[in-house]
This record gives structure tokens, C-alpha cells and sequence, in this order.
């Protein structure tokens, strides 16, 4: 077992940006997750780790060892990708053990480990099949399994259950994490899906153009997030974002209410011109227009089916937002504000 940490690390590749002044810290047995979208550079920061791509300037350390130096096979990493592939000959017992047998670990100590990973993903009983005669979420238990039976200190994972159906991917997001809590192993999980994110992660890091936005666990990154790109990017819908003169004000769907429906001494009012209802059984999703400093800008509520509140399409309601649930940036730096440095006399809604 082992931390994981990376310190003002900068990776071009030529003159492409990777990343850039990563700093980041996995604790031992944390399951820590990159999330950002296509080309962010969270391949990257995993194959740093692993240690297929050299940084050009800064300092990866996995435990105490600055590993900057040492070859892939030499940091007792673990990495499976997107496209994992299985041998194809081999049967599953075989595709297990072959990290072992490459290591030249003897007969029956294979035997064993291979037995107690199977166990462990639950395919004890496929041993004897060969890939072609597994579903796609066996075949990516057999990925995972060969890439433990090793006993990695640090396990990284890209993009490993794309390949599964949504249905498939639901059910294995919350085995792998079975898995990871029973074996402890200290692990990095990238994805570009915020909501497996969110949901998978003991702390998210949020990653894009090559650096870290933020790093907390879900609900701080939902509740207090840095920059309006992290605001926008989690969270379906995410949060609705206003230009103001003095601001940009940020509030997310659930807490944009019919105004009847806002229990605040002095809610900020905002006029909502809806445009269309879906109907998603626990929530109605509202979509319409609100006025920002430069025009009409899309917003969206999300009124749960409990509250017993519906609106029409085609007319303009007056929504509400309760103060403490707005989330102020600035408009230069599209950081959030904080403290919120004013009292809300001093931001212009309407
Ligand atoms: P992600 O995994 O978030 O999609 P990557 O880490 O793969 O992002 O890529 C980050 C950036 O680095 C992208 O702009 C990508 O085009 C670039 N990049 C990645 N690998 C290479 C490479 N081998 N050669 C040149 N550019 C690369
Ligand atoms: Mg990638």
C-alpha cells in the first residue's frame, strides 16, 4: 500500500500541453477520481504515474520513493485501459495468472493467488472458459482481476467500464468499489462521466486544459465549487449561471423554485420564461430563459414530484432563489467568490 503524489508537475508533449503544475496527493487506500472532459489530460497524469511517459519538469512520488527514475515494472503499478484486452487463447485461469508466471512466481503460489482474486470479482467458477464464452462485464472482471493478482501498491484505471452497457456499468461502478475497499489498494479512476464521479469517488479531482480545477469529495465540489467550470460541468442539469453587473451568480436546478414556493424572507426573484416541461417521474425538469446583463440566457429548474409544484410551458412565472443558496463568481476570473464580499443589496437581479 501507498500514497500517491505528484508535485508541480508539468507534461508537454513537443509543443502540446499534457498538463501542467499538477500537485495532487492520493492518500494510501483512497479511491481518488480524475474527471474532465475529452483531451483535459487525465491519460496522462495515469501514465506519469505508471511511469510510459517521463514529465518535463517536477516530482511523482509513490510511498516514500521518488519514482521519477524507475521504469514502469519498477513502481509496482497496476494500470488497465479503456481497451483492455484479454488473451484470447488462454482461459480465464491462464489470462490471471500470466502477470504471475511473467514474474516467475512458483506453480502453487499462482494457483492460490489466482483462486483468492477470482473469488474475490466473484468468476471463481469461470476459470476453465476462455473469453470468447464470457458476457462483457465477466470479461471486465478478468481485466481487473489481472491487473490485482499482483498486489499493486497503486491501482490506475482508464476509462474501465466504457465498454459496458449503461445498465451493466451501474451494477459494475459499485463492485469495483467493493473490490477496491476489500483489497485497500490505493487507486486512481479516470472518467469523463461526472455523475460515475461523483458517485465512485472518495474526493473528485476535477481536471481541464491540462489543469486541476479542484479536488474535494463530491459535495464540496457541488456545494462550493472553485470556478464556473467546475459549476457547469457537474451536477445533471448543472448549475444555471447569471450574468450580473456586478457578478456572475450562481444556483443550481433544485433550488430554483416558483416564487410561492421559496421559504426565505427576501428570496431573489427572477423572472423565468418557460419553454418546455419533461416529465421525469421523481422531478420535472423546466427548461425556459431568464435575463442576464448581456440578454436571454438558458436556466433550468428541476421541481421534485413530492413538492406537489408544476408550471406551464409558454409563459413567464416568477421563480425565486433563496440567498443562501446562491453561489457568487467573478466575472474576470470565473472564480468563486469567497467570502461573498457583499450583501445582496449590492447585486442587481432583473
Ligand atoms: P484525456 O485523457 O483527458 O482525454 P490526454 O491526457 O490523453 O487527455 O491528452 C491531453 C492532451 O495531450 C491532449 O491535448 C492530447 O491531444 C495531448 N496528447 C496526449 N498524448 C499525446 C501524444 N502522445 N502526443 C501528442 N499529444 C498528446
Ligand atoms: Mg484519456
Amino acid at each position: 500500500m501507498a500514497f500517491v503524489e505528484l508535485r508541480q508537475v508539468d507534461k508537454y508533449y513537443g509543443d502540446v500541453l499534457g498538463i501542467e503544475d499538477i500537485n495532487l496527493t492520493v492518500k494510501d487506500g483512497e479511491f481518488l477520481v480524475l474527471v474532465g472532459p475529452s483531451g483535459s489530460g487525465k491519460t496522462t497524469i495515469l501514465r506519469l504515474i505508471a511511469g510510459l511517459e517521463i514529465p518535463n519538469t517536477g516530482e511523482i512520488r509513490i510511498g516514500e520513493r521518488i519514482v521519477n527514475n524507475l521504469a514502469p515494472n519498477e513502481r509496482n503499478i497496476s494500470m488497465v485501459f479503456q481497451s483492455y484486452a484479454l488473451y484470447p487463447h488462454m482461459t480465464v485461469e491462464q489470462n490471471i495468472g500470466f502477470p504471475l508466471r511473467s514474474a516467475r512466481v512458483n506453480r502453487n503460489e499462482i494457483q492460490q493467488k489466482v483462486e483468492r482474486t477470482a473469488k474475490l470479482f466473484n468468476i471463481d467458477r469461470l476459470l476453465q472458459r476462455k473469453p470468447s464464452q464470457l458476457s462483457g462485464g465477466e470479461r471486465q472482471r478478468v481485466a481487473l482481476a489481472r491487473a490485482v493478482v499482483r498486489e499493486p501498491d497503486v491501482f490506475l484505471l482508464d476509462e474501465p467500464l466504457s465498454n459496458l452497457d449503461v445498465r451493466l456499468r451501474g451494477l459494475a461502478r459499485a463492485e469495483l468499489r467493493q473490490f477496491q475497499r476489500k483489497l485497500g489498494v490505493t487507486t486512481l479512476y479516470v472518467t469523463h462521466d461526472q455523475e460515475e464521479a461523483m458517485s465512485m469517488g472518495d474526493r473528485v479531482a476535477v481536471v481541464s486544459q491540462g489543469k486541476i480545477r479542484q479536488i474535494g469529495t463530491a459535495q464540496d465540489l457541488y456545494q462550493r465549487p472553485a470556478d464556473t467550470f467546475v459549476a457547469t460541468f457537474l451536477g445533471s442539469p448543472p448549475m444555471n449561471l447569471i450574468d450580473k453587473d456586478s457578478c456572475i451568480i450562481g444556483f443550481h436546478p433544485e433550488h430554483f423554485l416558483p416564487v410561492t414556493a421559496v421559504t426565505d424572507e427576501a428570496p431573489i426573484i427572477i423572472p423565468f420564461r418557460v419553454i418546455r416541461v419533461e416529465y421525469l417521474g421523481p422531478e420535472s425538469r423546466v427548461y425556459g430563459q431568464v435575463d442576464s446583463l448581456t440578454g436571454k440566457v438558458d436556466a433550468v429548474a428541476s421541481l421534485s414530484a413530492s413538492s406537489g409544484l408544476s408550471v406551464e410551458a409558454g409563459q413567464t412565472h416568477d421563480f425565486a432563489v433563496a440567498r443562501h443558496r446562491l453561489t457568487y463568481f467573478n466575472k474576470n476570473t470565473q472564480l468563486r467568490m469567497q467570502p461573498t464580499p457583499f450583501t445582496h443589496d449590492g447585486v442587481r437581479v432583473s
